[in-house]
């Protein structure tokens, strides 16, 4: 019998239209540029089936007695929502936090969805019997799931008003006994490749009479008409020399639609942008999903400060007063965003069902942070190792070649011998200089929405009078005191 994992990728070749350098890939999971990262989400998969495992990464629904990814259990306890969190605990440091979309996230917000149905059935009497039908079919098929929300960067100045924009930006253009057909395209879709459904729903805040362009949708990604345009592939097929881009480069896609037919089933809602916002706000879905995501950014701020104090230690920088600064603010970022998990969690409220959806402020405030965290532990980095980085031979294989004395001797390390130095640096550039390196920059500084327009949000929800009024009251106070009139 077939492995999870081996299903999983067999499942790909289902005659989706996945486009890279100009061609269209006959197998996904057959193709060169993607075999190191199904590899490793094989492997994740598998996990659900092997007893030392799957407690760790899943948990056993009761309705089917088969494990399915802890991402779909809904919390009513906070032994559950612990139960979740230490899976995407678990799958991250598989992965070293560089798999930030291994579907937890998109799947979350299904569950969510799903768990607050009855809520969610006043913005459509269908509501809770489509999504019902689509939680359990994606958690009992082991469903890989992402999500396509951005709409395409043409012109950011102009809007629906605008033709052009309008006519690009994803919008039924027809309606029909079985669903509506949908055209324009949405980016960025991160492991599109790889996906089984897309999970879609528009951004903006759109006039009433923009009714064609709101919607929530989900997607097959073989659904005819549908193509996935991938970026360059940062796959690197050396794993010796790119420990990172060799396993996990996270495709990133357009989506474009070229009349594609979304069935009634998968149309959640459509037509009422104030519904479609409504959804989009569900603290339930939310609180699930963002969640997952600083779970998982810990396991990445620990995977780059420890290997910035390898890099430290290899090259005898630790007893500097300025790099032991620069390794404890590593420490202190690393215990910010897990004592923000931490209350999260135990801050955690029940919604209207009983669900315990964790607390959105200091999720929100993480994911913030993480926009910042992230590239000052990339300079730290790069501060700690400078030159070291650019200072290895292009290949391991010169330590066995005529130079070999000569590379052992000049490649030493203070600590580690040259081959083991060489290896560490590799890895090190392959985290922050190399394209998939690059990539992991902006990916998080942006993939939680403009950090900028997040922050602004931020300060524009909050409630100011509770910070300003004592101020005022200060100065009201300080005012009498000096004025003996009064
Ligand atoms: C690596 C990567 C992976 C991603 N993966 C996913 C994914 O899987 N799913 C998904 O849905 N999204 C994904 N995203 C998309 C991400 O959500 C967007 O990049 C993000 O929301 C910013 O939107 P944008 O890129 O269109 O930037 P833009 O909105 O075009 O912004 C460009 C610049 O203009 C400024 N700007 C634009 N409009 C305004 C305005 N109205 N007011 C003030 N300033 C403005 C911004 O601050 C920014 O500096 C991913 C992004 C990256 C980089």
């Amino acid at each position: 019998m077939s492995s999870r994992g081996d299903k999983f990728k067999a499942s790909l070749d289902d005659g989706r239209s996945v486009w890279l350098e100009g061609k269209p890939i006959a197998s996904v999971s057959e193709h060169a540029e993607f075999k190191g990262t199904l590899n490793t989400i094989g492997k994740l998969f598998n996990m659900m089936d092997d007893p030392q495992e799957r407690d760790k990464a899943g948990y056993l629904v009761p309705e089917t007695g088969k494990y399915a990814h802890s991402s779909f259990l809904v919390p009513y306890s906070q032994e559950e929502l612990d139960k979740r969190s230490r899976s995407f605990a678990h799958w991250s440091s598989a992965t070293n936090g560089m798999m930030s979309r291994l579907s937890d996230y998109a799947r979350s917000m299904v569950t969510g969805w799903y768990a607050a149905r009855d809520q969610l059935s006043e913005l459509d009497p269908q509501f809770a019997h489509k999504i019902s039908a689509y939680y359990e079919h994606a958690r009992d098929n082991d469903l890989f799931l992402t999500t396509a929300i951005i709409d395409p960067q043409i012109d950011r100045s102009s809007g629906l008003d605008d033709k052009r924009i309008a006519e690009r930006f994803l919008h039924v253009v027809r309606e029909t006994s079985e669903g509506i057909v949908v055209r324009g395209a949405k980016m960025i879709a991160t492991g599109a490749p790889y996906t089984h459904d897309f999970v879609i729903f528009s951004f903006l805040q759109f006039q009433s009479e923009h009714r064609k362009h709101a919607h929530v949708l989900i997607v097959p990604a073989n659904s005819p008409g549908l193509h996935i345009v991938c970026r360059e592939s940062f796959h690197h097929p050396n794993e010796r020399n790119h420990p990172l881009s060799s396993r996990y480069d996270e495709m990133d896609a357009v989506l474009f639609f070229d009349d594609v037919l979304i069935p009634w089933e998968r149309v959640l809602l459509y037509g009422d942008s104030e519904k479609v916002l409504a959804l989009r706000a569900n603290k339930t879905a939310n609180g699930l999903a963002f969640h997952q995501n600083v779970v998982r950014f810990v396991a990445k701020l620990e995977f780059i400060t420890g290997v910035s104090f390898a890099v430290a230690e290899a090259i005898g920088v630790t007893g500097f007063l300025h790099i032991q600064e620069k390794l404890g603010e590593l420490l202190t970022q690393i215990d910010v965003i897990k004592a923000l998990v931490i209350a999260a969690e135990t801050q955690a409220k029940p919604d209207a069902s009983g669900v315990l959806v964790p607390d959105l402020q200091y999720v929100e405030t993480a994911r913030s942070l993480g926009t910042k965290y992230y590239p000052r532990a990339v300079e730290i980095l790069q501060q700690v190792g400078a030159g070291g980085f650019v200072q290895t031979p292009s290949d391991a294989e010169d330590f066995y070649g005529p130079i070999s004395k000569l590379m052992h001797q000049y490649f030493e390390g203070a600590s580690v011998s040259a081959e083991k130095k060489v290896e560490l640096f590799k890895l090190a550039w392959d985290l922050i200089g190399s394209p998939l390196g690059a990539r992991h920059l902006l990916y998080e500084k942006f993939y939680a929405g403009d950090p900028i327009r997040g922050l602004a949000n931020h300060y524009n929800r909050f409630d100011k009078g509770s910070l300003t009024d004592p101020i005022w009251k200060l100065l009201k106070e300080n005012s009498k005191g000096k004025s003996p009139a009064i």
